[in-house]
């Protein structure tokens, strides 16, 4: 692992992000060791990097959490996405803590939230995370099927630490969002939809992977479009399965899904 001296840590948002309504992004890191298949970030001009080796590396902000000491107070009051192009829970958080220190920083601005992640370490900071009155933390769970995650996400946490981390946000109230994104191949829906609806999520958001061909997002695999292939998952089966899911509860789609806290009603 790299370690640089970074000049930012808020950038202003783009893209759908900001059409989503966040004025800032927040990444710690540069590149990401879960390295799913489909990682968009891959493509990114950001990385500099051959396409090839994503999930190989990484890089951390030595000095983020200074610099958010230093800048947090541009985000006041504003839309934060944490995070755009790595993963803020990722293993090497562990001992860094510096998504944990961004977290302190930021508390007294008060930025309204979303905290988008596989990781389940997220837990760890409960304490820090209940003390946002505008927050969300986003667990990707794009599959029911540990088979199926590991053809597409090999190095992510696996679904049930991911479920179980959920359920432990919930528990201390803080309010949690489902990104069933990219989605992968379900192999029991209804068992999936009783999951999420028994969850009660204050944000649940599906995306179609066969729409992130360079529509959304940067571009996303071959390998990965491979892999789809090979699981006869089709766009049928997407749809079927949304509209399942909207049998007992709100599911927003693609881009609509990126929004800060506290604007559901507005959208909904
Ligand atoms: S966890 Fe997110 S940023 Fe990391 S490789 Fe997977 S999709 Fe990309």
């Amino acid at each position: 692992m790299d370690l640089i001296e970074s000049r930012s840590i808020l950038s202003p948002a783009t893209g759908f992000i900001r059409r989503g309504g966040f004025d800032w992004t927040c990444n710690p890191y540069v590149g990401c060791t879960y390295g799913c298949r489909y990682c968009y970030a891959a493509y990114l001009p950001q990385n500099r990097r051959p396409v090839a080796d994503w999930g190989r590396w990484l890089t951390a902000k030595r000095n983020a959490v200074e610099l958010a000491r230093r800048q947090g107070h541009k985000a006041a009051g504003q839309g934060v996405y944490m995070s755009s192009v790595t993963d803020p829970y990722q293993p090497a958080e562990r001992s860094l803590h510096l998504t944990r220190g961004i977290l302190e920083e930021l508390l007294p601005h008060q930025p309204r939230l979303v905290v988008q992640t596989r990781g389940p370490l997220v837990v760890r900071d409960i304490d820090v995370l209940s003390q946002y009155r505008a927050v969300r933390v986003n667990m990707s769970i794009p599959t029911d099927s540990e088979r199926v995650r590991q053809l597409f996400e090999p190095k992510a946490p696996p679904l049930d630490r991911r479920w179980a981390a959920l359920h432990e946000l919930k528990a201390a109230g803080v309010p949690v969002g489902v990104c069933v994104t990219p989605t992968l191949p379900i192999e029991d829906a209804a068992g999936f939809a009783r999951r999420i609806a028994a969850l009660a999520p204050d944000v649940l958001v599906c995306q179609d992977f066969h729409d992130a061909g360079g529509r959304f997002g940067a571009d996303t695999s071959d390998a990965a479009r491979r892999l789809l292939a090979e699981t006869g998952w089709s766009p049928a089966d997407y749809r079927r399965f949304v509209d399942r899911l909207r049998e007992t509860m709100a599911v927003y789609e693609g881009e609509a899904g990126f929004f800060p806290p506290g604007e559901i009603a507005a959208r909904g």
